[in-house]
């Protein structure tokens, strides 16, 4: 019998390069920037980072091995794809989103001005409520590789709620 505890907790953890040419997407939301994260997918290492603490959260493997990043079929595809089908997945076990929390570390752009829309874009693709989804946003100080802005990283922590049937 498997075990269904009450509650779940997952992490996830995501970092793409910052590259001429491609559009800077994450949490969902096309930002300005004179560059964009580089991938197979979109790329977005936000949205990457929730769907690895969803599937951690029901012991399911990583995004990787859903979605591998040699599948023609996951080309430049918009990740809300990988992130509602990770709700689907924890849905099939019996559990909801009960909240998320994540951490943008990034030097560029300025994040604070789009993280409402982000939030909102978040909670629609997770199917709860914006009170539900925090993100949160900071440079690593000039830093590393954050700090020399060649790459963007994003963590993400998720608790999930087993279903009340
Ligand atoms: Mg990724």
């Amino acid at each position: 019998m498997s075990s269904q505890p009450k509650y779940r907790f997952g992490i996830g953890f995501d970092v793409h390069r910052l590259v001429a040419g491609r559009p800077l997407i994450l949490g969902g939301i096309t930002i300005e920037h004179d560059r964009g994260l580089d991938g197979h997918s979109d790329a977005d290492a936000l949205l990457h980072a929730l769907t690895d603490a969803i599937l951690g959260a029901v012991a399911e493997g990583d995004i990787g091995q859903h979605f591998s990043n040699t599948d023609p079929r996951w080309k430049d595809c918009d990740s809300g794809v990988f992130l509602v089908e990770a709700v689907r997945l924890a849905a099939l076990r019996g559990y909801e989103v009960g909240n998320v929390d994540a951490i943008i570390m990034a030097e560029e752009p300025k994040m604070a001005p789009i993280i409402p829309e982000m939030r909102r874009r978040v909670a629609e693709l997770l199917g709860v409520d914006i009170s539900l989804v925090g993100i949160k946003a900071g440079t690593m100080e000039r830093m590393g590789f954050v700090g020399r802005e060649e790459g963007i990283a994003c963590q993400a922590v998720v608790g999930l709620e087993l279903k009340k049937v």
